[in-house]
C-alpha cells in the first residue's frame, strides 16, 4: 500500500468535482466575463464578509499581490520567521514589492502583539517603513498550529492603532475555523486582506482566492495581469473550488482526527525524539536525520517531507482512507531503528 502523506496539494479531484468542471458555464476572465469565476469571488467574499475577491492560480500569488498591492519599496513586512511568505515563495516580496520582512520568533510560527510592537521601526531616514504585518493561519511550519480568535483580534486592533496593513496567509483557514469551531463570517471585519488555497485540504486541482476591499481587488487585477495570471475560461477551475467549498470543509474534521492518530502513535515510538502538538491536519515530529527517517518510511510505503534536517512533515487529507491510516498506524509500530 502507498500512502501519502507528503502534503494535501496532493489531493485528486474526484468524479463528482470533475463533472461540475465539465458542467461550468464559462467565459474569457479576462474581459471579466467568467460567470462561474465570478460566482466563486462572490461566494468566498460573502463567506467572509468581505467586499470583493479575485481568483488566482495559486496562493504564492495571492499573497504576493497581497503584499504589493498594500507596500510601496522601502516599506517593510512584519512576520513569523516560519511564515509561508518569507520562506516559500522565492523572495518575491523582494521581486514584485522591493519591500523587506523583518521576523519574529514566535510560538510555533504565532505573533504575539508585543512582539510585533517591538519590531515597529521609528521613521527615520536609514529605517524602511513599517507598513504590514501578515498572519498565517494555520501555520504550516508550525505543525498546522492555530491562532484563536483572540489572538487574531488582538492584532486586529492593534495593527489598526499603528495604521498597518494587516493580512491573513489563510492557506488552510478553513482548518483553523474547524479547529475553532468558528464560522468564516466570524473573521468579518478583521483583515485588510485574506489569502485561502482551495488546492490544499479542500481538494481542488487548482485555485486560490484573495479577499480585500472593491478598490484592493481592483488594483488586484491588475497585479494579477502584470504577473502573468490572468486566465482565460477559468470558470473549468473555479467550478472546482466551487464544489471544493460546498462539499469538503465539513470532512475536514476527518483529517485533524486521524493527524491526531498518527501524532499519538509517533509519540510511542522509540525512534521519535518529539511530537509538535498536532491542531489541525499536520503532523512535524523530530527524528534524528529526518531525510534517512523519510527513506525508511517509503521503503514501507509511507510517504513523508523531511522538514528540516531533523523534523518530518506528514499532512492528512482527502485522499486518506481510513484503511491507509490503519496500515500507516500498524506499520510506523513496526519500525526499527
Ligand atoms: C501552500 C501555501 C501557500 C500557497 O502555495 P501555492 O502552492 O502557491 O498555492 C501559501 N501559504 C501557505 C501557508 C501555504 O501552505
Amino acid at each position: 500500500m502507498i500512502v501519502d502523506l507528503r502534503s494535501d496539494t496532493l489531493t485528486q479531484p474526484s468524479a463528482a468535482m470533475k463533472q461540475a468542471m465539465l458542467d461550468a458555464p464559462l467565459g474569457d476572465d479576462v474581459f471579466a466575463e467568467d460567470p462561474t469565476v465570478k460566482g466563486l469571488e462572490e461566494k468566498v467574499a460573502a463567506l467572509f464578509g468581505m467586499e470583493a475577491g479575485i481568483f488566482c492560480p495559486s496562493g504564492t500569488m495571492t499573497n504576493q499581490i497581497a503584499v504589493k498591492v498594500h507596500t510601496q519599496p522601502l516599506d517593510e513586512v512584519i512576520c513569523d520567521k516560519l511564515c509561508h511568505i518569507y520562506n516559500y515563495e522565492t523572495g518575491g516580496w523582494a521581486f514584485h514589492s522591493g519591500v523587506s520582512v523583518r521576523l519574529t520568533d514566535g510560538d510555533r510560527g504565532r505573533m504575539t502583539v508585543q512582539q510585533v510592537e517591538e519590531l515597529i521601526l521609528p521613521d527615520y531616514d536609514w529605517y524602511p517603513n513599517t507598513r504590514m504585518v501578515a498572519i498565517e493561519n494555520t501555520v504550516n511550519k508550525g505543525g498546522g498550529s492555530v491562532y484563536s480568535m483572540e489572538q487574531m483580534q488582538a492584532l486586529s486592533d492593534f495593527c489598526r492603532s499603528k495604521g498597518l496593513v494587516y493580512h491573513l496567509d489563510g492557506a488552510r483557514l478553513f482548518n483553523a475555523l474547524e479547529a475553532l469551531g468558528k464560522k468564516p463570517i466570524d473573521l468579518a471585519g478583521m483583515f485588510d486582506s485574506i489569502s485561502i488555497c482551495i488546492s490544499k485540504g479542500l481538494g481542488a486541482p487548482v485555485g486560490s482566492v484573495l479577499l480585500g476591499t472593491k478598490d484592493v481587488i481592483k488594483r488586484s487585477r491588475k497585479l494579477r495581469k502584470v504577473m502573468g495570471g490572468g486566465m482565460r475560461q477559468s470558470g473549468m477551475l473555479a467550478a472546482a473550488c466551487i464544489y471544493a467549498l460546498d462539499n469538503n470543509v465539513e470532512r475536514l474534521k476527518d483529517d485533524h482526527a486521524k493527524a491526531q492518530q498518527l501524532a499519538q502513535t509517533l509519540s510511542e515510538c522509540a525512534w521519535v525524539r518529539r511530537v509538535l502538538p498536532a491542531e489541525t491536519n499536520i503532523v512535524i515530529f523530530e527524528v534524528t536525520d529526518s531525510a534517512a527517517m523519510a527513506a525508511k518510511l517509503a521503503e514501507v510505503g509511507i510517504r513523508t517531507s523531511p522538514f528540516s534536517p531533523t523534523l518530518v512533515r506528514m499532512v492528512t487529507h482527502l485522499d486518506i482512507t481510513d484503511d491507509m491510516l490503519d496500515y500507516t498506524i500498524r506499520t510506523l509500530k513496526t519500525i526499527q531503528l
